[in-house]
């Protein structure tokens, strides 16, 4: 499954923020990795098509698309120095396909903050500064090794090329992210910087309704997207019944819950997208790509339906909702038969043909 590393300083409210998200992971318990690591912490991607579905299909049951979240230990200043070390604690999130970097922005005395004051541009400075030198060190580790291959005729020269390039961006104090150099050849190496980012700013509750400090803050990490929570509330959120919830989120005047605007943002910065199934059992989104054709859309649901593909047909959500049914909307044209070379769109309903 696509997962997101979360880093941070520690103390700026990383394990409050996922416990959260493991608590979450209750709630997603029909899903099939619903069974992962208790370091593991699963959020729904918020879907209110999906009501809609199950409400013309009679479905039992909702299975919305998820995004899974990986904790890992706080990174201090000189974290990446050290025999390793800095390695060790930074092995969890290399697998990771995108980084959410937790930034302190609450105040409170009694939460001692390691580097004296709440500053949240210095403590990015911080994290990223580590970032950057460990993804130094992990190129400077690798490099000869890729020469000696190289000599050995065990490895094309292009993976020295894209390790060299990247190293010098890297030694200009550059993320990999902010510098146009193909790193496809260098992949293996889980390189930190050249995953897509987003920041999370753990704020106080006066904050989230703050539009001129969000803005503020927002501005700092641009292009990169920032969620603004308060992990203090999201982690009481998370114990309370739909409605209680609600009347929380509204009360602190925000329309969505820090961990859905974080799936949702997630799964943009990961570069996906969801397609719908639906029938009387359940109403289904399925994770994809953008840019998916329909036999891979169809390989998420079974490889078998990948191998086999004939024909999709394809329904878009809204020309379901406004036709009401899948027999009018075939009676309207608006049902289409789409071949192997169809590119996928978000909301599609879909049914797929194959042979077995
Ligand atoms: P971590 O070291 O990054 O995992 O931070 P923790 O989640 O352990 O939080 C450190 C301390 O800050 C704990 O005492 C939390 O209760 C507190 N804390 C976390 N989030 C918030 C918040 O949004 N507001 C306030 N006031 N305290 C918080």
């Amino acid at each position: 499954a696509l997962t997101i590393g979360i880093v941070g300083l520690p103390n700026v409210g990383k394990s409050t923020l996922f416990n959260a998200l493991t608590k979450n992971q209750v709630l997603a318990a029909n899903y099939p990795f619903a069974t992962i690591e208790p370091n593991v912490g699963v959020v729904n991607l918020p879907d209110p098509r999906l009501e809609t579905l199950a409400g013309i299909f009679g479905s039992e049951r909702i299975l919305p698309a998820a995004v899974s979240f990986v904790d890992i230990a706080g990174i201090v200043r000189g974290a990446s120095e050290g025999e390793g070390l800095g390695n060790k604690f930074l092995a969890n999130i290399r697998e990771a396909d995108a980084i959410a970097q937790v930034v302190r922005g609450f105040e409170d005395s009694d939460v001692v903050h390691v580097e004296g004051a709440v500053d949240p541009k210095a403590d990015m400075e911080t994290i990223n500064t580590e970032l950057i030198l460990a993804d130094l060190e992990t190129l400077e580790r690798a490099i000869p090794r890729f020469e000696k291959e190289i000599k050995g005729k065990k490895l094309d020269p292009s993976v020295l090329e894209a390790a060299k390039a990247a190293l010098d961006v890297l030694q200009r104090g550059t993320p990999l992210s902010a510098a146009s150099v193909d790193l496809a050849p260098v992949k293996e190496l889980g390189l930190l910087t050249a995953k897509p980012f987003i920041y999370v700013f753990n704020v106080d509750e006066s904050v989230l309704t703050d539009e001129a400090k969000k803005a503020e803050l927002a501005a700092l990490v641009a292009p990169a997207e920032a969620v603004f929570l308060d992990a203090k509330i999201e982690s009481e959120l998370i114990d309370l019944d739909p409605a209680d919830a609600a009347e929380l989120l509204a009360s602190t005047g925000q329309e969505e819950s820090g961990l859905d605007q974080l799936a949702r943002i997630g799964f943009d910065t990961l570069g996906l997208q969801t397609y719908l199934t639906a029938g009387p059992k359940e109403s289904r989104a399925w994770t994809i790509h953008k840019g998916d054709k329909a036999p891979q859309a169809a390989g998420v649901i079974h490889t078998d339906f990948e191998r086999g593909f004939i024909k999709a047909e394809v329904i878009s959500f809204a020309d379901l909702v406004e036709t009401g049914s899948v027999a009018e909307a075939r009676a309207k044209g608006k049902a289409r038969m789409e071949g192997k070379d169809y590119v996928m769109q978000d909301g599609d309903v879909v049914e797929f043909r194959f042979n077995v």
